[in-house]
């Protein structure tokens, strides 16, 4: 998925609040987890971040970003838009805030956390590699 080239700023703000359910990325993950037998329940709002994927007994949580609205290092789709640029690196500021804090209260409460990145969901075999080793300890 492209990130979106909104003209206006309040607009695309507006826009990314209204979070996108069940989008491919989250459906190639849910996929893998199924397959993999781990049971999760989804976009649970009783933990920090609300996690895409979370198993609160068993103590993991994996979130699926979006490359561009959470920044994905190194990424191809990790683009800035040249209009609005300070209002943009502020919203990005805001949203790596926000991604790292629920990390860390998830960790502090002894959680293993997989964070997903949009683009590592296209390739399914990685995708399972990655999903299978960060979850063995919790399997
Ligand atoms: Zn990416």
């Amino acid at each position: 998925m492209r990130p979106p080239k909104p003209a206006d700023p309040r607009r695309s703000a507006l826009m990314a609040k209204v979070r996108q359910r069940g989008t491919a990325a989250e459906l190639a993950v849910a996929a893998v987890l199924r397959a993999a037998g781990h049971a999760y329940r989804l976009n649970v709002r009783a933990l920090p971040g609300s996690p895409d994927f979370a198993n609160r007994t068993k103590k993991w949580a994996v979130f699926v970003h979006g490359c561009f609205w959470h920044r994905h290092p190194g990424c191809a789709r990790t683009t800035t838009p040249k209009t609005n640029a300070a209002f943009w690196q502020a919203k990005f500021e805001a949203n790596q805030r926000r991604d790292a804090a629920a990390v860390q209260s998830l960790r502090d409460a002894g959680f293993t956390v997989v964070i997903v990145w949009e683009c590592e969901t296209e390739n399914a075999a990685s995708l399972r590699a990655k999903l299978q080793r960060s979850l063995k300890r919790v399997a």
